[in-house]
């Protein structure tokens, strides 16, 4: 008898100890420390995800070491002020703020951040436990930046210039116009190959639909998020922009909007039945596509513009041109005596003859020399820092993507392709993909001051490199 309860005995000592080893060989928590990444200033958030089945932990601890200190940033029974989230089953996110403002004890230099998780395993028999770390450096000291050039005025829809001197070298710089930012270039890309690499130049606007009030700074931003800014606008004007109306008649949305429909499938229009869906197919290009065209052209300007200013005259005019529209002219459409739409028309709409050749307004690069919505055949083109031009509703190419222009070379022929009236060059500025006034870049005296007086006073003479 005795036998058999020893020999029962054993068999579930047994048992249990296979299950034993089976527990302890079950995969730990998975951990990642997915923020900071390398540094983390003032302001910053730790994101950490844990993944284990059905996202259960019996602990999991985030702290950070430093100088021999640890700092506890969050454990599962005092979560602080930190978002749990589960981006899926099994995943457990933690999310906070982290920097010096939220955790003071922080100091500037090197830094460990270290995350433990641990789950029960099969049976609950054993606790396995996972961990993580990172080594990261804590950046208290800001950047410097100090504003260089005198006597900046900004008018509503204008643009302007600024030179600056930032340090240390790496940061990211520019302009901040509200929530926009203009991003600055080494001064050494407008001429001075001398200039020291601390000089920068930015290129910035208020937007036609901006507040006056809006702040303008410029700023400098180091990696760990810490920023300095100065402010530096003497003086912002008040722009009175056009009202006008403008007549739909039923042929030229006839001829307008079946062409447009062809060349953008995106859009997802039937071809029109009836007067009622041409109106709202049209209604649909005038607004939606317009958006949509000029976010398109927002990212390829900014994107793709070079650091270096091509250009030293002022921008030219479409010659001997009427003016059938200005920039921001606020446009009320009526059809069959109703009113249907309004939009703000961000260029210059400039008249000769039909087929009339268009210059180049600037030396510069191609970006664009093919159909763009409601512009149809549109080039833009980029003559560095951010700074570039549009050309639309042309009705031929004489460029191609990538080709460098002279100032007055001829790059296509007029015409009425996309949402044009009649035959017209539609052109505008823009500055890092925004679209601004070009009275300004057309004027001499104005390219004379807000420019190259700046250029001058801060040293940076010389011609510009050719594209
Ligand atoms: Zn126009």
């Amino acid at each position: 008898m005795l036998r058999w309860i020893t020999a029962l005995l054993l068999i579930a000592l047994v048992a249990l100890g296979g299950a034993w080893m089976v527990a302890g060989r079950v995969e730990p928590p998975q951990i990642t420390i997915d923020r900071p990444q390398r540094v983390v200033g003032h302001e910053g958030s730790l994101q950490v995800t844990a993944a284990a089945p059905g996202a259960r932990f019996t602990a999991l601890g985030i702290d950070v070491e430093q100088n021999g200190h640890t700092t506890p940033l969050f454990s599962l029974d005092s979560t602080g002020d930190a978002k749990l989230s589960q981006p899926d089953a099994d995943h457990l996110r933690i999310t906070r703020p982290f920097g010096k403002t939220s955790v003071p004890a922080l100091r500037s230099g090197p830094a460990r951040i270290v995350v433990s998780a641990s789950r029960r395993s099969f049976l609950n028999l054993r606790t396995v436990t996972g961990s993580a770390s990172r080594d990261i450096q804590v950046k208290l000291e800001p950047p410097r930046i100090e504003v260089v050039s005198t006597h900046h005025y900004v008018n509503l829809g204008g643009s302007e210039m600024v030179v600056y001197r930032t340090t240390p070298p790496g940061v990211s710089s520019g302009v901040r116009v509200g929530q926009i930012e203009y991003p600055g270039f080494p001064a050494a890309g407008a001429g001075l190959a001398g200039a020291d690499p601390s000089l920068k130049i930015a290129f910035f606007a208020l937007l036609y639909d901006q507040d006056l009030n809006t702040p303008i700074v410029a700023f400098a931003r180091d990696e760990a998020g810490n920023e300095a800014t100065a402010p530096f606008v003497d003086q912002v004007f008040e722009k009175p922009f056009k009202k006008s109306t403008i007549q739909l008649e039923e042929s030229f949305l006839r001829r307008v909007v079946p062409e447009i429909i062809s060349h953008t499938p995106e859009l997802d229009l039937q071809a029109p039945a009836n007067d009622d869906e041409l109106l709202a197919d049209f209604l649909k290009e005038n607004g939606t596509l317009r958006q949509q065209n000029a976010e398109q052209i927002r990212t390829l300007a900014s994107s793709k513009t070079a650091p270096t200013r091509y250009w030293t005259q002022p921008f030219v005019q479409l010659g001997n041109s009427k003016v059938e529209a200005a920039f921001a002219d606020h446009r009320t459409y009526f059809y069959k005596g109703k009113e249907v739409d309004q939009q703000v028309h961000l260029g210059f709409d400039l008249a000769v003859t039909s087929h009339v050749p268009v210059v180049a307004a600037n030396d510069g690069t191609v970006l664009h020399a093919s159909w763009l919505g409601i512009y149809g055949n549109c080039v833009i083109i980029d003559h560095g820092m951010g700074i570039a031009s549009l050309y639309g509703h042309l009705s031929s190419f004489d460029v191609g993507v990538g080709d460098h222009v002279k100032r007055g070379q001829t790059i296509g022929r007029s015409g009425m392709t996309g949402l044009a009236g009649g035959d017209h060059l539609h052109f505008t500025i823009l500055v890092n993909g925004r679209m601004v006034n070009p009275v300004e870049w057309w004027d001499p005296h104005w390219i004379a001051d807000r420019i190259d007086r700046k250029l001058r006073e801060a040293g940076v003479t010389g011609s510009p490199t050719g594209p």
